[in-house]
């Protein structure tokens, strides 16, 4: 069998494990004679998956008992409308824009006709930093981040402190650190980059905003639908949610969160250690106190188009994918979620020195 080292954004490596798991329950699960799949949601079968798939999330990412966790669908792209359509109180909502997710985000919230307010943002530096000193008013109706850029590579190492409620694009940094739950009132994103496969998009929710929507708000776009018939209102995406739980079982039987961030700050490391200690070979795009730990975007000294497709090129040679920059701004892109081990990023930081040695 072969495996490559997916460096892809998303989707992305999932555990081996979990999809070994998967293929061995895939035709008959549990000795109910059929696939997960196939099970009606309304099931006991499907239920347990379910289920203990939120009381996975709510046990490792220690969720507080105020919060719902919601199992959606419509990728975070929804989120971006679903969010101004739950939460605005008709006054202004505010975010911070750090790049094209953020930047999707205000764009719904704009076509809403709201008061959007944008307190900073970083793109005048070709977003390659979180802003400091970010300011939310405190009678916004609220306030708003995506704690990973993707993209950009850059991260918080810090959530705003905020009297409105702070709603988190964490799609790109799921369940890759613990959460400070005393200051997120809504938290989201899809799973296809940290959590599992695409088509599943958790929703974290602390229960007193569940009640602002107004009334002209479709039944299916509202979070108290959802709240209120634990994610089983219409048919889930049963085969990802089941992808999910396998997921949350793995992050537990590694150590838990804690132990997943020891190793995502390892990987990181690494990466940054190569770019740092190339003598200006290979330059990271996000500035050093904005970087993430998730997604490495970088470029060849002055931005060296033909050297930076062969190195893709000679990754791929060597079963490393998915190394390509977004479009937007070229070069490279690693992206080392909590699925990619210290082996695989080892690889490519071995390839990286050895590239450049011979380029310089
Ligand atoms: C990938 C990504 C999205 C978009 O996710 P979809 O599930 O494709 O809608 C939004 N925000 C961030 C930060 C992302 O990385």
């Amino acid at each position: 069998m072969k495996r490559v080292y997916n460096f892809g954004a998303g989707p992305s490596a999932l555990p081996l494990e979990v999809l070994q798991e998967a293929q061995k329950e895939l035709l008959d699960f549990k000795g109910a004679g059929l696939s997960i799949m196939e099970a009606s949601h309304r099931s006991k079968l499907y239920e347990a998956e379910h289920n203990g798939a939120i009381e996975n999330i709510r046990k490792l990412y220690e969720v507080p008992n105020d919060y719902d966790i919601l199992l959606l669908q419509g990728g975070a792209s929804l989120q971006f409308a679903m969010v101004p359509l739950n939460l605005s109180l008709g006054n202004k909502v505010q975010y911070v824009n750090t790049g094209s997710w953020s930047t999707k985000a205000i764009k719904e919230a704009n076509i809403q006709n709201l008061n959007v307010e944008i307190v900073a943002s970083s793109k005048e530096s070709g977003f390659d930093r979180i802003p400091q000193n970010i300011n939310f008013s405190d009678d916004a109706d609220y306030a708003y981040i995506t704690s990973n850029n993707t993209i950009y590579g850059t991260q918080y190492k810090e959530f705003p402190l905020t009297k409105a409620p702070l709603v988190v694009d964490a799609s790109s940094d799921l369940f890759s650190y613990p959460i400070d739950w005393s200051r997120v009132d809504l938290l989201f994103a899809g799973a296809q980059k940290n959590a599992g496969p695409s088509g599943v998009t958790i929703v974290i929710i602390k229960k007193d905003l569940l009640n602002r929507v107004g009334e002209g708000v479709p039944t299916i776009l509202r979070y108290k639908t959802h709240a209120d018939n634990n994610s089983l209102f219409n048919t889930p995406p049963t085969f990802g949610i089941y992808l999910l739980g396998l997921v949350m079982k793995w992050i537990d039987k590694q150590g838990g969160i804690k132990e997943i961030q020891k190793r995502n700050e390892q990987k990181a490391k690494l990466l940054y250690d190569a770019i740092d200690s190339s003598d200006g070979f290979y330059v990271g795009h996000a500035k050093k106190d904005s970087r993430s730990l998730m997604n490495v975007s970088f470029n060849i000294k002055d931005k060296d188009a033909n050297l930076e497709a062969l190195l893709i090129k000679e990754a791929e040679a060597n079963d490393m994918i998915g190394l390509k920059g977004h479009r937007s701004i070229g070069g490279l892109r690693a992206s080392i979620y909590n699925a990619m081990s210290i082996d695989g990023v080892q690889a490519l930081v071995d390839l990286m020195q050895d590239f450049a040695n011979r380029h310089k």
